[in-house]
């Protein structure tokens, strides 16, 4: 027989969406679990392109759209400050712009309350000496970039200090329902295969773009919400300190994100009929590094380190018409399955950005109150989340500040990301994970220049010190760890990257022949 679980609230998706209502709902006291299908995350939260808007980029199409990201831009500054870091924006119009559209951009940032600078161009190439020397106009805007798996894992920790229960590898596979109400779900442990009946007094779906699909498993039919999917590329440094973009009607490849000691340059947007459907062609990548060349000159001949996709939920209101998934709002949606189909005790919040979850989040928690029956005041405008507690953004060089002093007694485990042994040990053990690619998402190991290659077979190590983990048990989460790192880095084998992918293959099958390591 299933175990048993009871809760007030009830949140299926360990995305930015999910742990902002978690967040929200441990606040105002409620009692939460929150159950997540792989690691917190791991879904579009985990691959999107890091950039919190200023606005700016719907200023002209979508000004619903701009108007919550200015106000949430400026709130996250405040309560998730350690997120973020405030790179300042540029808006640039390339030769490859229309330059009507800078005059509807600087209209439509005023319109919709984005605060915007018009500034010489020889300023901005001051500032940013690798942009395309041809830019004709310049625009200063609020944009950052903010740290998505810092943002949900200080989402979840707060909550679970206030009570919440947080379980990644939980996938939800019925959702139960008594006559015209839902009264919870099942979730299978996916690692240990056992099942739990979690009993809500409301459940919440923030699944994002497997929003219709949950859906149905409650018994709802024909809630569309389109995968629109997107590539990015990390190059190996940062090519630039701002975020750039394009100065025109959103396409592809028109911004590039300073992240930590990376660039990344994206994206794209086309529909597939499955969330899941990941794969990357090469054409897509040869047309992304034309697209950055027209930005950065000389573009394609930096060292690209991986591509990865994502793919966005754009909830589509009618069935009818074949709307381009760029033509659908980048605005949310809140259905309040009583009104909408008579289901009470579930919600869904999906669409949206990653920079307007704590709103999204807001209103889904008024929703589920309303539920219950029992209105409590939202603090997340104000509270701040762990970490973020003295109001400091990230700063590059925000990681070697607060290890200097430990750095000599204590190993440096990954170069590129600044990583300490004992930070390593600390993480192994709080997140009682043996996936190094969990341990990925929440250090940033293996992310910098070598993608791993001179660090994870130190982490395999330590991991299999600790806690007595078997060498075969070790040796799996090794060779796990390299399978989806080789996804990301095939793509974009060329030049620089092919070199140091030469080396990776060499020390992992020629030193430590991982293909024959015990079992
Ligand atoms: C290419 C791309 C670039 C983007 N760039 C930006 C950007 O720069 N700035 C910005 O603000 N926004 C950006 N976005 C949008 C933003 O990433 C998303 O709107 C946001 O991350 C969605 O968060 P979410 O929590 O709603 O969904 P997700 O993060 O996808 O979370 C939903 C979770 O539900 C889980 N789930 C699904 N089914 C089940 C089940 N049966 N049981 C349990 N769990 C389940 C999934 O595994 C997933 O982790 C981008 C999106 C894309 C695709």
């Amino acid at each position: 027989m299933a175990k048993q679980l009871s809760t007030d609230v009830l949140v299926i998706g360990g995305g930015a969406t999910g742990a902002g209502v978690a967040w929200d709902a441990a606040l105002r006291g409620l009692g939460v679990v929150l159950v997540e299908r792989r690691d917190l995350a791991e879904g579009t939260s985990g691959r999107f392109h890091g950039l919190l808007h200023s606005g700016g980029r719907y200023a002209v199409k979508d000004r619903p759209a701009a108007e919550e990201c200015v106000a949430e831009n400026a709130i996250l500054r405040e309560v998730a400050a350690d997120t973020i870091e405030d790179t300042g924006g540029l808006f640039v119009t390339t030769p490859y712009d229309d330059p009507e559209y800078a005059d509807r951009f600087l209209e439509g940032c005023r319109g919709s309350g984005v605060p915007v600078e018009e500034i010489d161009p020889a300023e901005a190439l001051r500032d940013e000496p690798r942009l395309n020397p041809a830019i004709s106009r310049a625009f200063r805007v609020p944009d950052a970039a903010i740290d998505a798996w810092k943002t949900v894992w200080s989402l979840c920790r707060g909550a679970a200090a206030r009570g919440a229960r947080i379980m990644p590898y939980h996938e939800v596979v019925a959702v139960h329902r008594s006559g015209d109400e839902v009264s919870g779900a099942r979730a299978r442990d996916v690692r240990g295969g056992e099942e739990l009946d979690i009993e809500a007094g409301v459940t919440v779906n923030a699944s994002g773009a497997w929003a219709g699909q949950l859906a149905h498993l409650a018994g709802i039919e024909g809630l569309r919400v389109l995968p629109g999917r997107g590539i990015m590329i990390a190059m190996n440094h940062r090519l630039v300190n701002t975020v750039v973009n394009r100065c025109q009607m959103p396409t592809d490849g028109d911004i590039l994100v300073p992240i930590r000691t990376v660039s990344v340059i994206g994206t794209t947007d086309e529909r597939v009929a499955d969330p899941d459907e990941l794969e990357i062609s090469q054409d897509e990548v040869d047309a992304m590094l034309e697209d950055g060349e027209r930005l950065v000159p000389g573009f394609k001949r930096q060292r690209a380190l991986r591509v990865w996709a994502g793919v966005r939920p754009l909830y589509q209101a009618s069935a009818e018409g074949d709307t381009s998934s760029r033509d659908v709002t980048r605005s949310h949606t809140l259905l309040d399955h009583s009104q909408v189909e008579g289901v009470g005790r579930f919600v869904t919040i999906t669409g949206g950005k990653l920079t307007t979850f704590r709103l999204m989040a807001e209103e889904t928690v008024d929703a589920a109150c309303g539920q219950l029956g029992e209105p409590r005041p939202c603090s997340t405008r104000t509270e701040r989340l762990p970490d973020s507690e003295e109001g400091e953004h990230y700063r590059l060089g925000s990681r070697l500040r607060k290890r200097e002093q430990g750095l000599q007694d204590d190993q440096l485990v990954c170069e590129c990301e600044l990583i300490p042994r004992r930070r390593l040990e600390e993480t192994l053990r709080r997140r009682g994970t043996r996936n190094l690619d969990d341990i990925r998402r929440s250090l940033r190991l293996g992310m910098g220049p070598c993608q791993g290659g001179f660090c994870i077979y130190r982490a395999t190590g330590i991991l299999h010190g600790l806690d007595g983990l078997s060498s075969a048990e070790a040796n799996d989460s090794l060779r796990y760890f390299l399978q989806e790192r080789w996804k990301g880095v095939w793509p974009v084998l060329y030049g620089d990257q092919l070199r140091q992918a030469r080396l990776d293959e060499w020390i992992f099958q020629g030193v430590l022949d991982v293909g024959h390591l015990p079992q």
